[in-house]
């Protein structure tokens, strides 16, 4: 059923849209939260917005989980002022399971045009030109897992499926949804590896398949998009909060990056262990230097934090393996099957509570500074380090991850690299809403705040 159309961006103008039946263009961002928020105009004054963009309140850079706004951080203090949400264009897809939509991403820029230092997209662009000056270049790709129940349900998120995972049955459950979320990822220009019913009870996954980092993060929110359309439209919901329900298993949205260098892939053909070329064992090595703080923004939110434990495959403690995944970095070597340039670092703890700007700026921002330190990474731990004593742990450098927002904040604001590639503003913004979380959790049952993130993103 999949039409031979070209996937990706649209080549036609904002006219050919409206000949369509398209009526609107909706322009979407995500928060500091991983939160998408949106504004649609009418298709006729589009290519005016493109211009122009609309006016929005800089005050989304401190709007927390809950739609509440902090007023913690200073420089954003007051109701006052206005920013504008540009759209760009080149990225606009008419959405298959919305026709009268079409998609695009957009970027805050300050009311005089200038650039604007909370917007998240620009954060993510300068890592990219930073690394590219150096000579790197990046692939990324992400998994994206999520939990179906019926939308009927209500809250109650009662698990669509309850056999045996990973099986033909599990998506047969699920038909319709399955056939629509194909056909329409495929049409709205997200191409997947694979799709298959997961580990969880109503728990699915598919994978986006890699793609230079900003195009990487524009496709992991329009995929939010489609799948959320292609559940409405089979009376299902999803969830892609970190973690569902308390006690189950979470949904990671694992972030696979791959650097290289005049088009090599620095992840094979060295002579490191599986076959890491010593820029790309230092990559490696980079992302485990900053791990506790690129993890306080790839899985970011209170969900993050009760998904991440031991013996769930979604990185506890900080090292690194090969094909081990337990690991918080499972370095996926080449093969001889697959090819060189099949060698990627998969970055488990990392879920939808981030915004995929912020998530891969920091990624690369932590990797690109293990290369130019020249970093050695430890050897590969290839067990399960929380089966370990404390003693074994200590002596193999493996540490429990963050375990609370004040550890998080703690790595973070630690981190001139990783503070550095959010720079200043963004960064106290972003620990303001975190603070902000923390506060309105505190005192609660922990079930209680599981459940009140689970249809945020
Ligand atoms: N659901 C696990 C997580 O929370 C990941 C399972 C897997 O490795 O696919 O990250
Ligand atoms: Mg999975």
């Amino acid at each position: 059923m999949l039409d031979t159309v070209t996937a990706g961006t649209q080549d036609g103008s904002t006219d050919d849209l409206a000949k369509d039946g398209v009526v609107g263009v909706t322009i979407v961002w995500a928060d500091n939260n991983g939160i998408p928020r949106s504004r649609t105009v009418p298709i006729g004054e589009f290519d005016a917005v493109a211009e122009r963009g609309v006016g929005v309140t800089p005050l989304f850079a401190v709007f927390d989980s809950h739609d509440a706004i902090t007023f913690e951080h200073a420089p954003l203090g007051t109701p006052s002022g206005d920013i504008r949400l540009v759209p760009v264009s080149g990225r606009i897809v008419r959405l298959a399971g919305q026709p009268g939509f079409a998609w695009v991403p957009g970027r805050q820029v300050a009311a005089d045009g200038s650039a604007w230092p909370y917007d998240q997209r620009s954060v993510l662009e300068r890592q990219v030109s930073r690394a590219a000056a150096l000579g790197l270049d990046f692939l990324a790709g992400y998994e994206v897992e999520f939990h179906l129940s019926r939308a009927d349900d209500g809250d109650d998120a009662r698990p669509v499926y309850e056999g045996p995972c990973y099986g033909p049955a599990k998506m047969l459950a699920v038909d319709g949804f399955a056939e629509q979320l194909l056909h329409d990822l495929h049409h709205n220009g997200v191409p997947v590896g694979q799709f298959h019913g997961e580990y969880g009870p109503g728990q699915y996954e598919f994978s986006i398949s890699p793609a230079d980092p900003v195009t990487a993060a524009d496709r992991q929110l329009l995929a939010r998009q489609t799948v959320h359309a292609a559940a409405r439209a089979h009376g299902l919901r999803a969830s892609f909060a970190p973690l569902v329900t308390l006690g189950q298993v979470g949904n990671g949205w694992h972030l696979h990056t791959s650097v290289s260098r005049a088009g090599v892939n620095l992840l094979s053909g060295g002579d490191g262990p599986a076959g890491l070329t010593a820029e790309g064992g230092a990559y490696l090595a980079g992302l485990l230097r900053d791990l506790p703080a690129v993890v306080a923004v790839t899985a970011p939110s209170l969900s993050s934090l009760h998904r991440r434990r031991p013996g769930y495959w979604c990185g506890a403690y900080t090292f690194w393996g090969v094909e081990n995944r337990e690991a918080a970095l499972r370095l996926v070597p080449a093969t001889e099957l697959l090819g060189a340039a099949h060698a990627n670092v998969e970055l488990k703890p990392s879920d939808a509570s981030a915004n995929p700007y912020l998530a891969l700026a920091a990624v690369i921002a932590a990797g690109v500074a293990g290369i130019e330190d020249g970093l050695t990474p430890p050897a590969p731990v290839q067990e399960d380090p929380g089966t370990w004593t404390d003693e074994r742990r200590a002596e193999h450098g493996v540490r429990p991850l963050p375990a609370t927002v004040a550890e998080q904040l703690g790595a973070l604001l630690a981190n001139d690299r990783i503070r550095g590639a959010l720079g200043e503003e963004l960064t106290g913004a972003f620990r303001a809403v975190r603070e902000s979380d923390a506060a309105r959790a505190d005192g609660l049952d922990a079930a209680d705040v599981v459940r009140s993130y689970r249809w945020l993103y």
